[in-house]
């Protein structure tokens, strides 16, 4: 008799993770801390724990000792559907390998076993897989023109053709959430940074692919980077500014890694340039914003890169700003909803995470809740609109803007 070939395999799952796998504990600490497990009205199968557990459960069923012996057990397709739904609900927000007792590196796990999962074709989740197919032909996600990478720019912003310093605005910045790129290039101009951009050289980031298993699809992702680091390389740039946490964690740790090199530039979020400029009394405000602020960490500039300390900062120089901390922050911050292909896949889910995080902001009588990301603003501001509730959400990078007497509009 033929002998039954295992329902899965390891693909792009290392030695380390699998041994990662036996060294989960059963301690329950990253259950109580995950922010889709709590608002999906603690659905099971979207605990940390349950995902480790059952993938345990797989490869032993498939590679373990009786598999061994007696033939791989059979895992039924809709059970590996289930599981991959679980393994998509999940915003890679890191928060699980924050608190884990067993030091698992989980969003590296969960990645990869989206990546393992879309090699196998049982993934990814719903309408995602059409996106790395949207930027291969179009270089951004929107379906739009490349040519219009720079239609936003209003004419009293001045961009140089070559600097130093490169302003990478990321495809939702430019195309979408136009407030952002309008705060930062005129505060740059404020400050008398002179600064280049890509315009239509500026391809996607790559992050949606590399976060949804898809990293390997017709090496969009690597192509991205590649082009990026090219481009950047051609405007002479020492130093590339990002104003969007998902652009930045894709070019501070992804695309070092897709092309094996270290990057031939420094790349810096908005809030460490304005932070140093502060440092060195560089900024002189213009305004006050008398409100009670609070920021929220995006995830891929908090707990994915280590930048915590800036944004806090630069708010809290602000004159007028009383800065206070929502309970949950810094490693411990509750996701916005809106990562790791949520948004996009899941959005009832991005919207009740989002709820959550307004309601811890809500908790501390902030005016205005603020972060660092197109993303994190767009999610708060929905989950802001679905509760109805009384407060501003704006980007750091805005109420600098405001502060220093420009408009984002
Ligand atoms: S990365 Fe965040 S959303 Fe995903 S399982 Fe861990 S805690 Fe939950
Ligand atoms: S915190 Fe770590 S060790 Fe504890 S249940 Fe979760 S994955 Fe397992």
């Amino acid at each position: 008799m033929a002998k039954r070939t295992p329902s899965i395999d390891t693909k792009n799952v290392t030695a380390v993770q699998l041994m990662e796998l036996d060294s989960c504990v059963r301690c329950g600490e990253c259950v109580k801390w995950c922010p889709t497990y709590a608002a999906s009205g603690e659905k099971p199968g979207l605990a940390p724990r349950d995902k480790i557990l059952r993938w345990r459960q797989y490869m032993n069923k498939s590679y373990g000792f009786k598999a061994k012996i007696f033939g791989p057990e059979e895992i039924p397709q809709s059970e590996l559907e289930q599981f991959k739904d679980d393994v998509y609900g999940c915003t890679t927000c890191g928060v699980c390998a924050t608190v884990c007792e067993a030091g698992i590196n989980t969003v590296e796990l969960w990645e990869a076993l989206r990546t393992n999962l879309v090699k196998k074709g049982i993934g990814p989740y719903g309408k995602l897989g059409t996106i790395p197919k949207l930027i291969k032909q179009y270089h951004n996600a929107y379906m739009l023109d490349q040519k219009d990478r720079l239609a936003w720019v209003p004419t009293d912003v001045k961009i140089a053709d070559k600097a130093d310093i490169l302003y990478f605005t990321g495809c939702t910045a430019g195309y979408k959430q136009l407030s952002l790129a309008f705060a930062t290039s005129r505060v740059l101009n404020k400050l008398g940074i002179k600064f280049s951009m890509l315009g239509e050289e500026e391809w996607c980031c790559g992050s949606n692919p590399i976060r949804t298993g898809q990293i390997d699809y017709e090496d969009v992702a690597r192509e991205a980077a590649r082009h990026n680091v090219e481009a950047i390389q051609k405007k002479g740039a020492k130093k590339v500014l990002f104003a969007c946490a998902g652009c930045f964690r894709a070019a501070k740790v992804d695309w070092p890694r897709l092309l094996g090199k270290e990057l031939p530039f420094e790349v810096i979020h908005i809030t460490q340039f304005l932070a140093d400029l502060i440092k060195e009394d560089k900024i002189k405000w213009e305004k006050p914003i008398n409100k009670t602020v609070t920021y929220h960490d995006p995830c891929h500039l908090g707990r994915h890169v280590g930048v915590f300390n800036a944004p806090r900062f630069v708010l809290s120089h602000i004159p007028g700003v009383k800065f206070v901390e929502m309970e949950r922050s810094k490693e411990f911050q509750r996701c916005c909803g809106a990562g790791g292909g949520v948004k996009a896949g899941m959005p009832d889910l991005a919207v009740a995470i989002g709820e959550a995080r307004v309601k811890d902001a809500l908790e501390t009588d902030a005016d205005i809740l603020s972060s660092a990301c197109p993303f994190c603003k767009r999610n708060l501001s929905d989950g802001r609109d679905s509760l109805k509730a009384d407060i501003v959400v704006e980007d750091v990078i805005e109420l600098v803007a405001e502060a220093l007497g420009l408009s984002t509009t």
